[in-house]
């Protein structure tokens, strides 16, 4: 070979390797670029619907994966209560798990700090993954909120050799990082929003939560065929605790009952400020003559003690209160309509609690 043909060909070679440099490149430039929409498409989720769906629905698509679950420890039920104020029931959320705990969900959990690769092993991962059908693998991505686990991005793959454990996966631990970040920022936000529940004077929940909680617990005790009884209490004369002592006197008043409502209901019944001088409490899975005997515990507990004032006074007060108890019939289609019938029946006893003389428990049979 000439030397002219020998260089000419060392040119053609470096040139192909060129081109295979550049095309490389460019499919590096095109993961990044893509890599980098689907961030920025969780960071600016709008709420933590659209956050959800990203993660799930939205992963699954852009990996070509054939299982996506998000799985989250809940233990207050916090965040089942955000997404049911937003009007997003968590079970309908594709791929979103809410849990009270993590343990015993998969093995992995016990020491899940980085990602976990993997065979899907259905013993081990049909809790977190229940729709991988085939045996195929998993990979695990720990979501985290200030530093404590609580809970994990699940990818599964029909294809065994998708996440091998020994995988380099930096890449996902990234993706975990900012899965966490956008999950935290968006139930802050949707907190925010939700303070549009409370009751700024007693900081107690307002009628609009009251409304929302209403129906979760009508749906509730139906499906379980409860019976969910509604307390509905009025302070008495309270116009005069505002024309004798004025405003404050009566704010303080306000505030006190509700600490003194609180302090006989159980956590699990929820309770609300219904209006001015108004609250209710709904009382799940309890029965007409249990809820009667709370009624008049709350009533002596007011009327008990005085309430201080802030100008050093104090007054006694008491409260008429009202009962309605609903059974929902399993085909109870509406339950709005059913919720406020509840409402309506136990002012009905309330106002018969007025007119029998005040401070004294009346039910609506
Ligand atoms: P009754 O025994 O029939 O219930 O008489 P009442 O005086 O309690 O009832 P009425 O509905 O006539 O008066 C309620 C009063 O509660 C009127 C309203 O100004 C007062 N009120 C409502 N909200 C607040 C509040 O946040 N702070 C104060 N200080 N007063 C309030
Ligand atoms: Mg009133
Ligand atoms: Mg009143």
């Amino acid at each position: 070979m000439s030397r002219v043909a020998e260089l000419e060909a060392e040119l053609s070679k470096a040139r192909e390797a060129l081109r295979e440099l550049t095309t490389q490149v460019a499919q590096n430039e095109e993961k990044m670029r893509r890599s980098q929409q689907r961030e920025f498409r969780l960071l600016n989720a709008a709420d933590l619907f659209a956050l959800f769906s990203e993660l799930s629905g939205g992963l699954r698509e852009s990996y070509g994966l054939d299982a996506v679950s998000v799985v989250l420890a809940d233990p207050d039920h916090d965040l089942r209560h955000l997404l049911l104020a937003a009007g997003t029931p968590a079970e309908d959320i594709e791929g979103l798990k809410l849990v009270e705990s993590l343990s015993g969900l998969a093995p992995q959990y016990v020491a899940l700090r980085q990602p976990w690769l993997g065979e899907f092993r259905a013993c081990d991962h049909q809790m977190i993954l229940p729709e991988q059908k085939s045996p195929g693998s998993v990979a695990m991505i720990p979501l985290t909120y200030r530093g404590h686990l609580t809970g994990s991005l699940n990818f599964g793959s029909n294809d065994r050799e998708r996440f091998r454990r020994e995988l380099a996966s930096d890449f996902l631990l990234h993706l975990g990082v900012i899965a966490s970040f956008c999950i935290e920022n968006t139930v802050n936000r949707a907190r925010l929003l939700r303070s549009g529940f409370t009751d700024v004077l007693t900081g107690w929940h307002n009628r609009r939560y009251l409304q929302v909680r209403l129906k979760e617990e009508l749906a509730r005790a139906k499906r379980d065929q409860t019976e969910l009884v509604c307390l509905m209490l009025d302070i008495d004369h309270f116009k005069r605790v505002n024309d004798t002592w004025g405003h404050a006197a009566g704010d303080a008043v306000l505030s006190e009952l509700a600490q003194r409502i609180e302090s006989e209901v159980r956590k699990s019944d929820v309770a609300a400020r219904f209006g001015g001088e108004e609250f209710v409490v709904l009382l799940p899975d309890t029965d007409t003559r249990a809820a009667e005997k709370l009624a008049e515990r709350i009533r002596r507990a007011i009327s008990a003690a005085p309430v201080a004032l802030p100008d050093g006074g104090e007054t006694v007060i008491t409260t008429s209160i009202g009962i309605a108890s609903t059974r929902p019939a399993a085909d109870a289609a509406e339950l709005k309509t059913e919720g406020d019938a509840l409402l309506a029946r136990a002012d009905v006893a309330l106002y018969r609690a007025k007119t029998n003389g005040r401070d004294r428990v009346e039910v609506e049979p």
